[in-house]
């Protein structure tokens, strides 16, 4: 059975979703201002598995992301370059699918956007004043906290500091400094939507409430985002479902972050990395192998030699598919293998454990010319969504000429630099071997 770690609860839990059978999900997207970076990345590949795992386990799984179209950093963007909003967010979704295309990442089932969704916060938002739990001030409506039960549940000890308000911008209006806007009246030039309380739009807490509820309904099984929107994003979306007496995720679960070079990945350093920019240097299997290879709720370290790593293991995995491609169609996979992918992935999904089950089954398979391991290989493959290419690939001219390089070092019996280049090419997922005609290289 699976366990999952329960944000909420602190713990690992046993996962049992509401409807025997079914898992809903929801994950909050991308705000659509710019191209997506190595976080996003990451995020995408942790839902995906979860997806993957769970629909591979015998669940239907609806999977629900939204599109976050409307924003201040849109707006400003947009006032910038003097475009109209609507051209930049409608440009950085197709971007941003591109990119997840690329990177294995399956579509969501319903990708609703904020823009498409404002009636409906407008009406949460009256509900709220009707009830007295949010009010009214000179620049918008802002929910009161202190009138929500449990609040800090998923902030744990982050809330005392700022309760402070230390870190929370002064407006002497809010009753407390924890209060958060549902609504933002429009300042003069400012994209805007008519509302009861002034015209305005809706503040990013507000939409995936909304959202979530609407297309999975209350007490949906798992909401997703990164551990940075535990607070106060994921906080403050619950508050509103909880101040209107609603049930809101039974699960949460949340992935930890990325660092570049051993530095953590932030705007004021200046290092956020373009993902478009990494899949083109590397290929984009790498960067999927990477994340798999730590635990989802770890932080992972991306940097050329990470990389270039992950690429040799990809280069392995292919030499593998090249040689079993087509073999193993109705073969039984190992049994042994199969459990063991199970047990660590039911175990709040340890990759680090699945990725090594995957080596192993690959070098029993290869070593004995084992089919039900390798059988096993292509299964635990597919469930990681690490697609294989068992279709011959050419060897580059650079390869090729390494190899020419190595055959005249034989021929000027330079042993040394003849190891070396071979060293070389193995450790770059090649099979170097000495024929009659020289030196020859194959996929690995
Ligand atoms: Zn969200």
């Amino acid at each position: 059975m699976l366990h999952l770690f329960d944000t909420a609860r602190g713990a690992v839990v046993p996962f049992e979703p509401s409807t025997p059978g079914k898992v809903s999900i929801y994950a909050c997207g991308p705000t659509v201002y710019g191209p997506p970076h190595l976080g996003h990345g990451r995020n995408q590949v942790s839902y995906d598995l979860l997806r993957r795992y769970l629909a591979w386990s015998g669940f239907e799984v609806t999977f629900v992301s939204n599109i976050t179209d409307i924003d201040d950093k849109i707006i400003e963007r947009a006032r910038n370059e003097e475009r109209p909003w609507q051209d930049i967010t409608r440009r950085c979704e197709d971007v941003w699918f591109q990119g997840m295309d690329r990177l294995g990442i399956l579509r969501p089932d319903h990708t609703p956007h904020a823009t498409g969704y404002v009636d409906e916060m407008v009406a949460l938002i009256q509900r709220l004043v009707d009830r007295d739990v949010a009010y009214a001030t000179s620049d918008g409506v802002y929910l009161d906290v202190s009138q929500v039960e449990g609040y800090g549940l998923l902030a744990h000890g982050e809330l005392d500091q700022l309760r402070s308000g230390a870190r929370i911008e002064a407006n002497e209006e809010k009753r407390s400094p924890l209060d958060f806007a549902l609504w933002k009246l429009a300042k003069p030039g400012e994209p805007s939507w008519p509302a009861p309380f002034g015209d305005g739009r809706p503040g990013w807490h507000t939409e995936c409430v909304v959202m979530s509820l609407d297309l999975l309904g209350e007490g949906f099984d798992i909401h997703a985002g990164g551990n940075d929107l535990q607070f106060p994003h994921h906080e403050n979306e619950r508050a509103q479902a909880v101040a209107e007496g609603k049930r809101f995720a039974n699960l949460w679960f949340h992935h930890g972050m990325v660092e570049i070079d051993g530095e953590k990945m932030s705007k004021s350093l200046g290092n956020v990395s373009n993902l478009l920019d990494l899949m083109d240097a590397y290929d984009p299997r790498a960067f999927r192998l990477l994340v798999l290879r730590a635990h989802y709720r770890s932080p992972i370290d991306v940097s050329d030699d990470s990389m270039r790593d992950a690429e040799a293991a990809i280069a392995r995995l292919d030499g593998f598919a090249r040689r079993f491609a087509g073999r193993v169609d109705g073969v039984d996979a190992d049994p042994a293998s199969i459990e063991r992918f199970r047990t660590a992935m039911d175990d709040d999904l340890k990759t680090p454990t699945a990725v090594a089950t995957l080596f192993d089954a690959v070098n029993r398979a290869n070593k004995d010319d084992d089919l039900e391991a390798a059988a096993a290989a292509f299964e635990i493959a597919g469930v990681l969504g690490l697609e294989l290419r068992g279709e011959a690939a050419s060897v580059p001219d650079e390869v090729l000429a390494r190899a020419r390089d190595r055959d005249e070092a034989r021929a000027a019996k330079d042993w040394a630099a003849a190891d070396q280049i071979r060293d070389e090419l193995t450790a770059a997922g090649w099979v170097v071997e000495d024929t009659a005609d020289g030196t020859t290289v194959r996929p690995g």
